[in-house]
């Protein structure tokens, strides 16, 4: 059984050198079959190996990552968690993951340091605020928190805030969006996953499918071939790649997002700001450095680094943003890659191959939706059937054209 993590645990483990912790989660070896399997220790397959055990009292469950868990897209994003999106459907599920975030350390017994600071979206003229006005009753309307302020309130809320060629005339806040540890939650949710019977195994690839007639039977692993009849593939950047290993196409693109951090300085931005206008978002991490999100390579690619032309751009629209800030030094700088659909909307649930299910398409937006996405996987991994939450999510919709254009619904990154 797994120790519970409390501060007696802590005054405990203090008092004894600290010999007494033990592994967060089971290195298991994998078995030869499993009810079911979980392709990719990303957060989305973490939490969806854990909703199988939690939710489906499934534990015959094993989770196969090729590298180590958090080492894709869920170690490497600037942490923003929100649900400001534009259509029910969308505003729905993520609200909904936000909900899981905010109960999620309590849940999984793990601090995954969730900081509800707010995030603010800036408008820097006429059209901009007419459209965060949308954006803010759009929000009011699907029932998600939302606040429009003035220009002037925006500057008074957020000091170091100094522009000087772009006015700030309005800003929109979602006052319970905010930032987590990105590679706690994946270690949360292992570990939960883990307590409840999940062999994790790592540093296991998948290379290949037994399909027999239209039905999945197993997966076949740089360790061999493991069978089950239900298998789920959370695999981000990798998706269409994964997926043709099955015979699938997928209407998915790779491409590489990229970030980076400042030194550490004393905390100076209690916020998440993001203006469009100027390609800019950023925050203050609990270990004092700036993280700064810039947007995608406008080229396909598997290519685990950044551009400089992007970072020039995204460095350009901070200085431009907070000038105090031009004197800070670059720390980090790295890439993901990530999985982009057209419509900008994920995709979970079924794939045509009976047994083999899917949860992708996050593109740069897919942090947030861990809870959700992993809890909707799960059900339908589980039940055969899609969440209500995810009805539209599926695979369908490029066949009926029921498209949910959120990218240009609320315009921002999704
Ligand atoms: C720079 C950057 C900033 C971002 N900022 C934000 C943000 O602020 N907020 C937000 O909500 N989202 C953000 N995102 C997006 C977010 O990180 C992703 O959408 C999310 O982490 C996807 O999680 P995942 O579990 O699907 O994928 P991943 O975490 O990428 O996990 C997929 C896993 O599958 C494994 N895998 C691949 N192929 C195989 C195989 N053949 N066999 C076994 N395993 C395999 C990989 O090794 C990987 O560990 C950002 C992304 C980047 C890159």
């Amino acid at each position: 059984m797994t120790r519970a993590y409390s501060a007696l645990a802590l005054l405990r483990e203090g008092l004894n050198a600290q010999r007494g912790w033990e592994p967060a989660w089971r290195d298991a070896e994998p078995k030869r079959a499993y009810d079911a399997i979980v392709i990719g220790g990303g957060g989305h397959g973490l939490a969806t190996a854990y909703y199988l055990a939690k939710n489906h009292g499934l534990a015959n469950v094993a989770l196969i990552e090729r590298g180590w868990l958090g080492g894709g897209n869920t170690g490497r994003n600037t942490t923003v968690i929100r649900s400001n999106y534009f259509f029910p459907e969308s505003a729905a599920f993520y609200d909904f993951s936000v909900k899981l975030y905010e109960t999620m350390s309590r849940d999984l017994n793990y601090n995954i340091m969730f900081s509800q600071r707010g995030m603010w979206m800036l408008a820097h003229d006429r059209h901009g605020v007419e459209m965060l006005r949308r954006s803010a009753n759009a929000m009011r309307l699907n029932g998600v928190d939302a606040d429009l302020h003035d220009g002037a309130e925006v500057l008074r809320r957020i000091p170091q805030l100094a522009p000087t060629r772009f006015p700030v005339l309005a800003g929109l806040l979602q006052p319970r969006a905010g930032t987590a540890r990105h590679d706690a939650v994946a270690w949360a949710y292992a570990r939960g996953a883990s307590a409840l019977g999940v062999d994790v195994i790592q540093n296991c690839e998948v290379t290949g499918f037994e399909i027999e007639s239209g039905h999945v039977k197993g997966v076949k692993t740089s360790r061999g071939t493991i069978a089950s009849d239900c298998i789920g593939m959370a695999v981000a950047g990798h998706s269409s790649v994964v997926a043709a290993k099955a015979g699938l196409k997928l209407p998915v693109q790779s491409y590489a997002l990229q970030a980076f951090v400042s030194e550490p300085v004393k905390p100076c931005l209690d916020t998440v700001v993001l203006s469009p206008a100027t390609g800019t978002y950023l925050s203050q991490s609990d270990k004092g450095e700036l993280v700064i999100g810039a947007g995608l390579d406008l080229y396909l690619s598997y290519a685990l680094r950044g551009s400089l032309p992007w970072m020039e751009r995204a460095a350009a629209g901070v200085v431009e943003m907070f000038p105090a800030f031009s004197r800070l030094r670059f720390l980090r700088q790295w890439a993901g890659i990530v999985d982009v659909v057209h419509d900008s909307t994920p995709i979970i649930g079924q794939t045509p191959i009976d047994g083999l299910y899917i949860n992708c398409g996050w593109g740069t937006g897919g942090f947030k939706a861990i809870p959700a996405g992993g809890w909707c996987l799960a059900h339908a991994m589980a039940t055969g059937k899609p969440h209500t939450l995810a009805e539209a999510f599926t695979l369908e919709r490029f066949r009926t054209g029921g498209l949910i254009d959120e990218a240009s619904a609320s315009g921002i990154a999704h």
